[in-house]
């Protein structure tokens, strides 16, 4: 009986690996998910860690595509200023696997004015920070982007807050059906990260800022960081959605998880070479490591790595990190920015 039982285990153990390996095997990636009248090329079709697949289009929208080779672009004459997006199914078959995946392809209206609001617009608002209200003020401020935080309940629910802890609740030990009867301060539920996302897809203007918070174990980070990237693949969000964290582990496990995704690290420990090395994106620190280490400016800009400033609040120093011309600057104080870039 005992021989039988660790038998079965052990098949259904290598059932579950076979399963996992193939279908990790067998991910569609796309290099780029955004299209515009002057680049209708959208970006390559990729299969994660194997080599050539024979692609093709599928669903309503695929006359819509060109797919040469695995070079996909949007034909001209669908490139439309009232076209948000379309979707497209993209099958992939390599010798005897076959993979199916679907995406949403940007008209890419995303704004460009460097704006970045720090856990949504909340400040001047009264909206609750991180809360949807607070990206919606943002959405509706015209930033280019608005960030929050994500947290992991004890169920495995990716959340929104900002700290570990809420209303004198762990998040990591609290389950999703406690936290989520919990009311912000302008009085909606704290969002899971599923809500949140739908929330700022209505819109193809303003970028959401994911941060992953670090939390209690490497694993548990890892663990976080693959349902957050798996919650962004079901919404078909890969446009909207840069990656930041403070755990180096987490920028690794996304950059290994979709090799195309936006990732910048915020910690602050390591030169912009560090990060190129790594395949990172960005390079986003706090103001006080650029103030340190000036010629780090450059030197992203050299190493082809976006640059974000945070959380910059003051004036003087909005308008010393504007004539720097970095990319983003991350602010509590969108409505002031957006002032300041305008001039
Ligand atoms: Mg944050």
């Amino acid at each position: 009986m005992k021989l039988s039982k660790s038998i079965y285990l052990f098949i259904a153990f290598i059932i579950i690996s076979i399963t996992s390996f193939a279908q990790q095997k067998m991910s569609i990636l796309i290099s780029n998910h955004t299209f515009s009248s002057g680049k209708p090329e959208v970006g390559t079709l990729h299969i994660v860690s194997t080599g050539n697949a024979a692609f093709k289009l599928k669903g309503k929208d695929a006359k819509k595509f060109i797919l040469a080779g695995n070079k996909l672009s949007v034909k001209k004459e669908y490139i439309k200023p009232d076209v948000k997006w379309y979707d497209v199914t993209v099958e992939a078959k390599t010798g005897s696997s076959k993979a199916k995946e679907s995406f949403r392809i940007v008209h890419d209206q995303f704004i460009t004015n460097k704006v970045i609001a720090h856990r949504g617009a909340w400040k001047n608002t009264g909206a609750a920070e991180n809360s949807i209200a607070a990206l919606q003020h943002a959405i509706r401020l015209g930033c280019q982007g608005s960030e929050f935080d994500v947290h992991m309940t004890a169920d495995s629910v990716p959340v929104i807050n900002h700290d570990p802890t809420i209303q004198g609740l762990t998040i990591a030990s609290s389950s999703s059906d406690q936290l989520g009867k919990l009311k912000l301060s302008s009085g909606e539920n704290m969002p899971t990260l599923e809500a949140y996302i739908k929330a700022g897809l209505g819109q193809n203007n303003t970028k959401l800022v994911l941060e992953i918070k670090p939390t209690t174990s490497k694993e548990r980070a890892l663990q976080l960081t693959r349902k957050v990237v798996q919650t962004v693949k079901e919404l078909k969000a890969q446009a909207w959605i840069d990656y930041i964290s403070f755990d180096y582990n987490i920028c690794l496990e996304l950059n290994r998880l979709d090799p195309y995704a936006r990732v910048a690290y915020l910690n602050g420990d390591k030169s912009p070479a560090a990060l190129a090395a790594d395949k990172l994106w960005g390079f986003d620190y706090h103001f006080n490591v650029f103030k340190k280490n000036e010629h780090w400016i450059d030197e992203a800009k050299q190493k082809g790595l976006t640059i974000n400033a945070w959380t910059v609040n003051d004036e003087a120093m909005l308008k010393w990190f504007l004539s720097k011309d970095i990319d983003f600057i991350t602010t509590n104080e969108p409505e002031l920015l957006l002032k300041l870039v305008k001039d």
